[in-house]
């Protein structure tokens, strides 16, 4: 194996460095977390018309595995890694559309939703999937003794782990908070065959037992705090820029939980910086839900310090994160990037959710929790209505079903401004026409 990539410890006064097939997580030294470093001079010996041109050329092809969103950047991914190792459902290049309506509505013009969940498991989660489990492909094929491949989920990263580790052929065991994530998220797995454990605890609890049974090397661990997450998720913002013909935007917002995918968006778009594709960066917005929101309290105070915080429950399930494991990288992707954090309540996330699919979207409480974000932040001003912005929506909302149905129910414990019931009838023409003439004269 050829150095052109490498794990490197992220504390300025380590800077460690370990082999891409080490079964490692923390620096041994130091015990920071590890992001994965690329070769820059080799990757500059190609000017960046040539990577604009080799990236268009292989955007959404047939010529596998490049033309997955993820693998058409496999230089800046993964490049030593055999095409015979990857395993990949053609992830990435999802769409990214203009929300007119919607934008017209808050007050922005030229408000942009890029669409993560439009995928093979229906999250972002599997940006990094891909890479995570190529890798293991790969390392097993060299005789490393990993027997199975585990993660701690709020519902969307078990869900991604399943599906490439079935695709894979690798055992996969799946730790979720018991009663914690929706149905969808937790048939998922159950579908795909992996070992799934519900425990009786949150996500950080979860969290706190993959360390320890992650500890046994035979049982690789699938969480973002392994940066090879990091590197399938930063194609996001890559891709977000080479939709706009590699015209940066000047908002990217972002909800926030564990703060991998944080770190990965701007870890993509330094990269494009370095290599000269893009000469200036975004603004990054990291969304919170109040009720889980260490990153907010840490904002308030310039982030002088961090306190973990006991996550309450809330609708936006995938982030009900107390104590991030990427606390570290997501403040220093907000000092790079002029960063902002906003939080929402439940109230704001279900209401801009709801008005959002009103307008054609089809949200997850996460994206709600972005949108709800971006609202306050137009209202103070501090984003500009002139200002190019993109939300970046994390997951399918058909994952999220039981949620859309209590808030139109009206069963949320606040009131559903934007509620639309349905109208039981008898099944008689008269009683339709009825129901008609009353519907048409209020307005639909
Ligand atoms: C995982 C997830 C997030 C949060 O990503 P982090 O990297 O944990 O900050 C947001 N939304 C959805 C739908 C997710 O699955
Ligand atoms: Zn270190």
């Amino acid at each position: 194996m050829s150095n052109r990539a490498w794990f490197q410890c992220i504390n300025e006064q380590c800077r460690a460095t370990y082999r891409l097939n080490d079964i490692i997580y923390r620096c041994r030294t130091c015990q920071s977390l590890l992001e994965v470093k690329h070769d820059m001079t080799a990757l500059a010996r190609r000017d960046a018309a040539a990577w604009m041109k080799l990236f268009e050329d292989r955007y959404k092809s047939n010529a596998w595995p490049y033309g997955s969103g993820v693998w058409g950047k496999k230089e800046w991914i993964l490049p030593d890694i055999k095409d015979d190792n990857i395993v990949s459902m053609y992830e990435g290049s999802t769409n990214l559309f203009w929300a007119e309506r919607f934008g017209k509505l808050i007050g922005v013009d030229d408000l942009w939703v890029k669409l993560c969940g439009n995928t093979h498991s229906g999250s972002f989660k599997d940006l990094g999937m891909t890479v995570l489990v190529s890798q293991v492909k790969q390392m097993i094929s060299e005789g490393a003794p990993i027997k199975a491949v585990a993660c701690a989920s709020t519902g969307d990263t078990s869900a991604a782990l399943a599906v490439y580790c079935a695709g894979a052929g690798i055992p996969a065991i799946v730790l979720l908070p018991k009663g914690k994530i929706s149905i969808a998220q937790l048939v998922q797995p159950i579908a795909n065959g992996a070992l799934v454990l519900s425990l009786d605890t949150d996500f950080d609890g979860c969290m706190k037992v993959v360390r320890e049974i992650t500890k046994d090397e035979t049982i690789y661990l699938a969480n973002s705090m392994n940066s090879l997450r990091i590197e399938g998720q930063k194609t996001v913002g890559i891709e977000i820029v080479q939709q706009f013909d590699w015209e940066v935007p000047d908002v990217i917002v972002i909800p926030g939980g564990n703060l991998g995918n944080v770190s990965a968006l701007g870890s993509g778009l330094l990269m494009m910086k370095e290599l000269g594709l893009i000469a200036k960066l975004p603004r990054i917005v990291v969304a919170q839900a109040e009720r889980a929101n260490p990153l907010y309290r840490s904002y308030v105070k310039n982030f002088k310090d961090f306190e973990p915080v006991k996550a309450q429950k809330t609708l936006a399930s995938a982030i009900q994160i107390g104590d991030p494991v990427s606390y570290e990288k997501a403040v220093r992707t907000l000092r790079q990037f002029d960063g902002i954090v906003e939080q929402a309540t439940e109230q704001e996330l279900a209401d801009a959710s709801a008005l959002g699919d009103k307008t054609g979207m089809f949200n997850c409480p996460h994206t709600g929790v972005a949108l709800a974000a971006l609202i306050k932040l137009l209202k103070a001003g501090k984003i500009d209505k002139s200002e190019r912005v993109i939300v970046v929506s994390t997951a399918h909302g058909l994952k999220f079903a039981d949620f859309k149905v209590k808030y139109h129910e009206g069963t949320m414990d606040f009131p559903s401004q934007y509620a639309n019931k349905p109208i039981e009838l008898p099944a008689s023409v008269a009683a339709v026409k009825d129901a008609l003439a009353q519907a048409l004269e209020k307005g639909i």
